[in-house]
């Protein structure tokens, strides 16, 4: 469970997020939804804990978290660029958080083999990310978020960059591994299929501010205000 609690970033002079109040509920896919420079990606840095908050409280599993380290909340980010290590091989980049983390060699070994092959990176183990597509970095970028186990796993925009076919089976992976591993889900994207097909709720937000939060048919067919009527159109 994640707890925004009158949660405000301010930058300088501006608001970017203002006054947050809602929970995502443990095991919960939550999407995050809005127009470009309305606040997402910061509302999941403030929960990787890689931005701090400027007021208001952030609790994760009932746990305050405003001077947590980001290493110590266990969080799994894939970054809207992937933000792979341009110097480590595909393989390393996927195990590197193990490393640190100190888990046995044949659990790395294993969990590596695993995603591998879900993620259909066999065979590219080897290479440096710049001699990967940008469908195939996202992948490792997945990769590398999975392995971790995490408890809580935020993605920004992961299939921004696959064409329709490679998104669909991202998604499928996608939902399989949260089948699988249960993890509570904060998932931003601008595309509405995605989010309607994905979601248990979302999040729609405008100008730093949360318009609604409410099941994908509530939000579509039930809009609680003008903008969102408006932002949502008629379903996909
Ligand atoms: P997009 O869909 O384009 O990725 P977003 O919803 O993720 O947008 P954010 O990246 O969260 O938007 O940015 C929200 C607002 O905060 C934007 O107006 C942005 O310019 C501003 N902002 C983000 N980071 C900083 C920073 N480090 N310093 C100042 N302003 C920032
Ligand atoms: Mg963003």
């Amino acid at each position: 469970e994640i707890k925004f609690e009158n949660v405000r970033k301010v930058y300088g002079d501006t608001e970017v997020v203002k006054d947050l109040n809602f929970t995502v509920r443990e095991g919960e896919r939550l999407i995050l939804l809005g127009p470009s420079g309305c606040g997402k990606s910061t509302i999941l840095r403030m929960i990787a804990g890689l931005e701090e908050i400027t007021s208001g409280n952030l609790y994760m599993n009932g746990q305050r978290v405003n001077d947590t380290p980001s290493g110590k909340r266990n969080v799994s980010m894939v970054f809207q660029n992937y933000a792979l290590y341009p110097h480590m091989t595909v393989k390393q980049n996927i195990m590197y958080a193990l490393k640190v983390k100190k888990v046995e060699k044949k659990e790395i070994k294993r969990r590596l083999d695993f995603v591998l092959e879900m993620l259909q990176l066999k065979g590219y183990e080897n290479r440096l990310p710049k001699q990967l597509s940008g469908g195939q970095r996202q992948r490792v970028a997945l990769a590398r978020a999975t392995v971790n186990r995490s408890d809580f796993f935020l993605l920004d925009e992961p299939l921004s960059n696959l064409d329709a076919q490679l998104r669909v089976s991202a998604r499928k992976e996608l939902m399989k591994i949260h089948e699988m591993f249960g993890q509570t889900i904060v998932y931003v994207t601008h595309d509405q299929i995605e989010a309607t097909t994905f979601a248990d709720r979302i999040v729609l937000m405008y100008n730093g501010e949360l318009q609604m939060i409410d099941t994908p048919d509530n939000v579509y067919h039930r809009p609680a205000n003008v903008f969102t009527a408006k932002f949502i159109g008629s379903p996909p």
